[in-house]
């Protein structure tokens, strides 16, 4: 591991002042991710600057929308009063990921902002156009059973690896920034990004912005909810394909609903179409599996991913039954 300057701040304004002052400096929160790339030699930051100290862990209600600090642990939002009863499909999916050590250091903000798993990425001796654009990428054609079906390019087919995310993205969060250009306010199906042409961009951040915090508007999906996340093992480890399912259900007529799936694409993948062909139909399993047909259009594996054009729907069928299911 390189020698590196490390700085702790106390305020946004300061972290903002302090990145923007050195272009080799990295913001560092929870570091469950950052140590690791760091350690592998992915990243370099010449300097950290400290900001899990920033005031930026409140949870709150406020206007009828919940207010997730950037900095709030990511088990404190889990068994956070407020988020069980207002989101619990957030909990769901929090307590779905990583670890209960790991999630007691890592923050919401850097939950969002953790790199792709694919090894090559980690590994400084293979290519990977993520790492190091222009080099190729080694998964194309190599070690690809954890990879995107879904909005890949020939430059890069890695998954996002959050299961967080996938609630927030069915949940329409809003993503809370502030940057030396002042605030701004970015839906959460915007702020991860597909690949494209540029996969070393994980996300539509401008550099010095810095993450403040989440919004969640209030919705009615507060018991027919379930994130299922399909997995090697049954705690630490990252999703082959997780499904993120709420229903608002009058009688067994589904009012609306929410559908997001992870370990499938570049970004959290919302389900729109399916959730349009689901709105008014009765809750049952036809439905939920033409739902889930529709949901699987454009798909594409890669080889070893193949099994995912299978395991996806299946996991879209299950995770609506059982979100139908709870009473
Ligand atoms: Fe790198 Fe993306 Fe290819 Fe993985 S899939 S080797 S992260 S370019």
């Amino acid at each position: 591991m390189i020698n590196f300057d490390y700085l702790r701040v106390s305020t946004p304004k300061a972290a903002i002042e302090a990145l923007s002052r050195d272009s080799n400096a990295q913001w560092i929160a929870g570091g469950t991710n950052l140590i690791d790339l760091m350690k592998k030699g992915v990243m370099a930051p010449q300097k950290l600057i400290d900001i899990s100290n920033l005031p930026l862990k409140e949870i709150k209600k406020e206007g009828g929308k919940i207010h997730i600090g950037a900095m709030a642990l990511n088990s404190d939002v889990a068994e956070n009063e407020l988020i069980q009863k207002e989101q619990p499909l957030l909990c769901l999916a929090l307590k779905a990921g990583a670890s209960q050590q790991l999630r007691n250091m890592a923050t919401v903000g850097g939950n969002m902002m953790q790199r792709t798993r694919c090894p090559y990425f980690y590994n400084t001796d293979l290519p990977c156009n993520k790492r190091q654009p222009g080099s190729g990428c080694g998964a194309l054609k190599g070690f690809n059973r954890m990879h995107a079906i879904f909005g890949a390019s020939d430059k890069c087919i890695a998954v996002h690896p959050s299961d967080m995310c996938i609630a927030l993205v069915a949940l329409d969060a809003v993503v809370l920034v502030n940057g030396p250009k002042g605030d701004r306010r970015i839906p959460f199906s915007d702020f991860h990004r597909l690949p494209g042409e540029t996969p070393q961009k994980d996300n539509t951040l401008d550099r010095g912005e810095l993450i403040i915090g989440l919004e969640i508007p209030d919705n009615p999906y507060k018991k027919n909810v379930h994130y299922l996340k399909v997995r090697d093992r049954s705690s630490y480890a990252f999703a082959l394909v997780s499904v993120a399912a709420a229903l608002d259900l009058q009688g067994n007529s589904i009012n609306d609903v929410r559908l997001a799936m992870g370990g499938v694409a570049h970004k959290p993948w919302r389900l729109s179409e399916a959730e349009a062909f689901l709105k008014g139909k009765n809750a049952s399993e036809p439905v939920f599996r033409e739902a889930a047909q529709l949901a699987m259009r454009g798909a594409k594996g890669y080889g070893q991913n193949n099994f995912k054009l299978k395991l996806a729907p299946n996991t879209i069928v299950e995770a609506l039954k059982t979100a139908a299911a709870k009473s």
